[in-house]
This record gives C-alpha cells, structure tokens and sequence, in this order.
C-alpha cells in the first residue's frame, strides 16, 4: 500500500465516525445548561443554550421561559442576536417589557380584568390601566417554569412546565402549563404549547420576543418589509380592547396583504395608530387556526435575513415596540429605543373571553389545550 492509498484508508475510516458522533450530538445539535442567578426567594433560575447544526443558538431562561438570545447567519454567514433582552437575571426581574418571555395564563388583554363563565363572575388583576394584560401582576412571564432539557432526534430541545394554581391572579381552575422549545436543523424555533385544567378557565399562550433581524440594539425595525396572511384585523377601543368587529384592512395602513415596511404608515393620521401608538393590533388570519399555516413573514434587506412565522393559532399581535423609550438597557449595554424591536405574538383574539363571537379560549377539564408555532430562519 502507497502512503497515499494508507492515508486514504484511514481517512475513509474515520468520515463516518465522525458523521456519526455529530448525530448523536457531538458536531450537530447540543445544549448546555448554566446557572442564570438568583430569584428574591433563593431559587436558583438556569440558562439553556440550545445549538443546532448550522451553529444557530436559542438561550433560553426557565425564568418566564424566556428567550434571551437567538443567534442567527446573516447573508455573509454573520451570526447576530436577533431577539432583544438582558444579559442578567436580576435585570429580567426588575423591569421586563416581556422581552422573550412566554405570556399567560392570558396573553394580551381582558377587559376590566373582568369576565364570566358558565354564570359565574370572575376578576383579574387590572395591570394595565383599566385591563388585565398578560396573565396579571405575576403572569407566567414572571414565574419560575421547570426545565428538563432533551437532544431528540439531534434536535436540541427545552420541555417547561408549570402549574398554575386556582385562583392565581383570579383564574379559575388549576392548569397544568407545558411549553416545548425546539431549535430544528430547519432553522426553526418551534414552540409547542399544551394545557389542561381541573375546572373551566381560559388560556392564550404565547411568545412575546421583540425580534430585530438586523441585530438587537442596531437601530429600529421601521424598514423591515412585512407580510401579513390576513384580510382583517380587530379595531380596538382607545385602552386596546377589541369593539368585536372584524374589519377589512383594505385601503388601511393595516394592509400587509403584500410586502410592506413596517415604517412606511405607522405615522399616518389614523385613529387606529392612534390608539396603538403605532402597531398594537391582532390580525385575524386567513387560515383561521388549526392547521400549522404562514402566519407572516419578515425580511431585513441590510442583511438579508428572513423569517417566516407559522402558526395553528387564529390570530397575529403586531406590535411595534412603540412604548420602548430608551430606558431599558439590554445586553452588551444598549439601549432599546423606540421601535427597536417588533413582536409577532401568535395567540386568541385578545379578550375573546368577552366575546362570544370570537373563537373560543375556554378549557374544560378531560380536553387539552394545543397550540403550535414556528419561527423559520433563511435569506433573501
Ligand atoms: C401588547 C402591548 C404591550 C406589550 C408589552 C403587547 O403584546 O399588545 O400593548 O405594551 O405587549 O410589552
């Protein structure tokens, strides 16, 4: 045998071992687990760093489930941390316009903190003016989640689960609460969400990253173009509360029927925008929920990132960072100023529990709340 040939041999034996390390985790998917600090009662919060194939990472907090990075390639193979947030615990729990964090046990607003149920009158905690908004005073942004990490199929992936019980924040019935993150060789961020209660009670689960594709804490998000899949959306009162009607968004700066910036109307005399400060609206998607459907897209044309969102919800939150003001200091120190950060919430209409019309966000005991999101990575 040449030197050549017995090099070759060798190298022949060792592709496969090395093809197949990677599958069982060691060149493709990963995830490590640290310690992210401290909550005021001595429980110890982790952080988990999920790592696919391509090098994507999600870290992700049991504190509030909340996604503190998402590494992304741009055009030029540059990662960049598209999601904006803190570098420390202790910042997440002093002042977080739910950066990342999962929202519940209702997402978005009840009006009043108000609503009934098979006859029976509930309140919630009014922390948003008149309203409740997502989950109340404690809501699941703010909770501390168990965490068990996984690498199915070479996918790394974070189970949390957490039990809410009857009568916290004013809910009726214990619900059991899980949310699966999966960090996919699609270039996904699936997030899977169940939940079953003892009794009747509502529940709107979502995720509520503010994303900047440029990278978080590189400028607002007004030129990022935008594609929503929905003929209408749902006006709201002047404390963002759905009026009940489904309106058209033709000929309305709430068209994104077809590519759009995000900064192209926002400042247009329109009482919606008005009320909104800019986007705060659900859009009612064409697909109505059940089946995993596109939801929207969004691409950044500096870097040529692009995500598309799919979901099994019926509705679409655009929100458009608008009360973001400078204050909130994120991670490497920069400050969030306004709009820079979108959030693209899958979830109910917001207080459907006030509106028979509206599909429904009541769960019974015996049936399982399911709901299915992907966030998809690519370039344009
Ligand atoms: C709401 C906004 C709210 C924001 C909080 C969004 O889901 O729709 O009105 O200000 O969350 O960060």
């Amino acid at each position: 045998m040449t030197r050549h040939t017995f090099f070759t041999s060798l190298l022949m034996m060792w592709v496969p071992l090395v093809l197949q390390v990677g599958a069982v985790g060691g060149i493709g998917g990963s995830v490590k687990k640290s310690v992210f600090g401290k909550t005021a009662d001595g429980t110890t919060v982790y952080l988990y760093t999920l790592r696919n194939s391509f090098g994507m990472e999600a870290q992700i907090t049991n504190y509030g489930g909340i996604l503190v990075r998402l590494l992304v390639p741009d055009k030029n193979g540059n990662f960049d941390d598209v999601v904006l947030g803190y570098d420390s615990l202790a910042d997440y729990i002093k002042d977080n316009p739910y950066f990342g964090c999962i929202a519940g046990r209702y997402a978005n607003r009840i009006a009043g903190g108000r609503f009934s149920l098979n006859g029976k009158e509930y309140t919630l905690a009014r922390n948003n003016g008149p309203n409740h908004l997502h989950g109340g005073v404690k809501g699941f942004d703010k909770v501390v989640w168990n965490a068990k990490d996984t690498l199915g199929k070479n996918e790394p992936s974070l189970l949390l689960s957490y039990l809410s019980k009857e009568g916290e924040e004013g809910y009726p019935g214990n619900l059991r609460a899980r949310v699966r993150y999966t960090l996919t060789d699609l270039k996904e961020l699936q997030i899977e969400y169940e939940a079953t209660t003892d009794s009747p009670t509502v529940v709107n689960l979502t995720h509520h990253s503010y994303f900047n594709l440029a990278g978080a804490g590189k400028g607002d998000i007004l030129s990022h173009e935008l594609t929503i899949y929905a003929d209408k959306f749902t006006p709201v009162d002047s404390t963002l509360i759905p009026t009940g009607e489904l309106r058209d968004v033709r000929r309305t700066p709430m068209d994104f029927r077809t590519p759009q910036t995000i900064g192209s109307r926002i400042d247009q005399d329109n009482e919606q925008l008005c009320f909104g400060h800019g986007y705060d609206h659900n859009f009612v998607l064409r697909a109505g929920g059940k089946n995993l459907t596109p939801a929207a897209t969004v691409h950044e044309p500096g870097t040529g990132r692009f995500m598309e969102v799919s979901t099994t919800e019926p509705g679409l939150q655009l929100y458009s960072g608008n009360f973001l003001d400078g204050h909130n200091v994120g991670k490497g120190g920069k400050k969030y100023e306004h709009r820079y950060g979108f959030c693209l919430e899958t979830q109910h209409f917001p207080d459907s529990p006030n509106h028979p019309s509206f599909p429904s966000t009541v769960l019974n005991p015996g049936a399982t709340y399911r709901s299915l999101t992907m966030y998809r990575f690519s370039i344009r």
